[in-house]
């Protein structure tokens, strides 16, 4: 097999991820492995993106594969535990929320609890009927006890983060313990191969970097695929407007504010705001669409959150502004180029779908490495095949947010619901659940990037109906003991955990209190 060497251009979460993620796999050439050198190159002058701070649960087992401690990455990242999301105000306006958490609902693989919820436990919310997760969230629990280990749970979870500093700890790690090699330059040309391929990269040092794979992770700049390549972005403003986003780093009141164990999502005039919580600050932001409201109506209206807030300090520092195009690439993969990170696309924040994108894209490319020359042509065309189904469902779970909603307070929330506003697709998922609960027959038809689960989650917490008086629902006699044994199971456990569980705040100061490993 013949050793190789990969070159990721960028040093944001996206080519960090990756670096960690494939240098994690195989063994540097230089140390007597077959499989690929990995070199990342980043600009001294272009600085990331320095956002993106909500994980999925994939993210657990990313760290543990790419070789970190998990109390070090809660010490060095100002992390915290994530439990899901919390949507407030998107069905009809204030006053009402619902729960995306990440448990499924109990014996998810075996039952499909959706259907007894909607025929008969309707007082309760759907995500309270299914899953003890929504009740421990409502008080800020932790998902697990001091003592349980690292990685493992009571309550399935994701972090947290700070961007910038879990840059920096993968930096470190992959310099240190992955032999990643690190080069500073601004790459200013691309110098082609005969064939059409990348040869070399021209830094502004005159410096020139060759390699076999090149990975862009140059962001808004998608320097590979989009300014050499001109491989056409696909816009999806269409179906998702947001298109400007003001975030702040917002400061506690009190050093023992409580940490939310969610990342709250609260509707607004013209989009949502974002709320994330670590030990040291909340990271805050209203991501909306420039074509439904003025940059000056959405200041007041993050203005007035932060305002409410009496667990945040009184003055906080000017929003930043930061402006994309919602969309992906046409293609991801492409001659001896593939994008990852918000090079291949990026549509807006809710749901984090960004870095669970990032972790599965380098996978899969780690998986392929280093690669048989003749296979590589089929390599690259599953790959975009698989992209650009996740890119789909992404865009479908996303709109489901918007277009179950009610409120009727601006064109904002109207024209999301309009028919031209929705993807085909969607329509037609929408069309069949009507009749049917989706389940884990969804994952027939689709390749999965998060479960069914999610879907059941948003649908039934934004108050959609699925007619349960089909036949198949029939032979409920047969599960409706089962069911009702699991959810009143679910209510037990809630009390158990609520009883049990610290806070988040709690088990954070003690992993943060705790001696790093050597
Ligand atoms: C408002 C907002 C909120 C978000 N929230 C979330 C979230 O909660 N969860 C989530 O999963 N994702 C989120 N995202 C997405 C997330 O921020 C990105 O996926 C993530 O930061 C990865 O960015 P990146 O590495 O692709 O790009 P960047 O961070 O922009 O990195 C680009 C890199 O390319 C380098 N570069 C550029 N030009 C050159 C050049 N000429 N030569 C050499 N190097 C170059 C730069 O130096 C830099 O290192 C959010 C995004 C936005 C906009």
């Amino acid at each position: 097999m013949m050793s190789q060497t990969t070159v990721i251009v960028g040093g944001g979460s996206a080519g960090w991820l990756t670096a960690g993620i494939i240098a994690a796999k195989h063994s540097p050439p230089d140390d007597g492995g077959a499989g690929t050198r990995v070199v990342l190159l980043e600009s001294p002058d272009v600085p990331n993106l320095g956002v993106g701070e909500g994980t999925w649960p994939t993210m657990r087992d990313t760290l543990r594969r790419i070789g970190l401690s998990e109390a070090d990455f809660l010490r060095c990242c100002d992390a915290s535990f994530k439990q899901g999301s919390q949507f407030i105000g998107w069905h009809r306006g204030k006053g009402e929320s619902y729960y995306h958490p990440f448990c499924a609902p109990s014996g998810y693989a075996k039952i499909n609890l959706a259907a007894h919820w909607q025929d008969s436990y309707k007082e309760l919310s759907f995500c309270d009927a299914v899953s003890p997760q929504g009740r421990a969230c409502d008080e800020g629990l932790a998902p697990k006890r001091p003592q349980t280990p690292e990685y493992a749970f009571d309550l399935n979870y994701g972090y947290h983060l700070n961007a910038g500093k879990f840059v920096e700890l993968l930096q470190r790690h992959c310099i240190d313990n992955l032999g990643v090699q690190h080069r500073l330059g601004h790459v200013e040309e691309i110098i082609p191969a005969e064939n059409g391929d990348i040869a070399a990269l021209q830094l502004a040092s005159g410096e020139t970097i060759a390699g076999d794979l090149f990975v862009d992770c140059t962001g808004f700049a998608a320097l590979l695929i989009g300014k050499h390549y001109n491989i056409p972005f696909v816009s999806q403003r269409e179906f998702l407007f947001n298109d400007t986003a003001l975030a702040v780093q917002a400061e506690y009141a009190t050093e023992d504010a409580p940490i939310a164990s969610v990342t709250k999502a609260t509707a607004q005039s013209a989009g949502w705001i974002w709320d994330i919580a670590l030990p040291t600050r909340r990271g805050i932001g209203y991501v909306h669409s420039s074509q439904h409201t003025s940059l000056e109506k959405a200041e007041e209206e993050l203005a007035a959150y932060l305002e409410a807030d009496p667990t945040l300090a009184k003055d906080q520092p000017s929003p930043r502004k930061i402006e994309f195009q919602p969309g992906y690439r046409e293609k991801f993969w492409h001659r001896n180029c593939v994008a990852v990170g918000v090079s291949a696309g990026f549509v807006e924040p809710l749901e984090a779908t960004a870095l669970i994108l990032i972790e599965k894209s380098a996978e899969w490319i780690s998986e392929q490495l280093p690669g048989d020359n003749a296979a590589k042509p089929v390599v690259a065309k599953r790959y975009n095949e698989i992209t650009r189904q996740h890119w789909r469902a992404v865009i479908d779970f996303l709109k489901l947010h918007y277009v179950l909603s009610e409120r009727d307070d601006s064109d904002y929330w109207r024209d999301h619901r309009k028919p031209e506003s929705t993807p085909e697709s969607l329509q037609e998922s929408l069309s069949l659940w009507r009749s049917q609960v989706p389940w884990l027959f969804e994952s027939n038809y689709r390749i999965e990037l998060f479960s069914s689960a999610s879907l059941q989650y948003v649908l039934y917490g934004m108050g959609f109906e699925t007619d349960v008086n089909d036949h198949r629902y029939r032979q409920w006699d047969r599960d409706a003991a089962i069911a009702n044994r699991l959810i009143r199971e679910n209510s037990v456990q809630a009390e158990t955990l609520i009883a049990s569980l610290p806070t988040n705040r709690e088990l954070l100061n003690r992993v943060r209190a705790s001696t790093p490993a050597a």
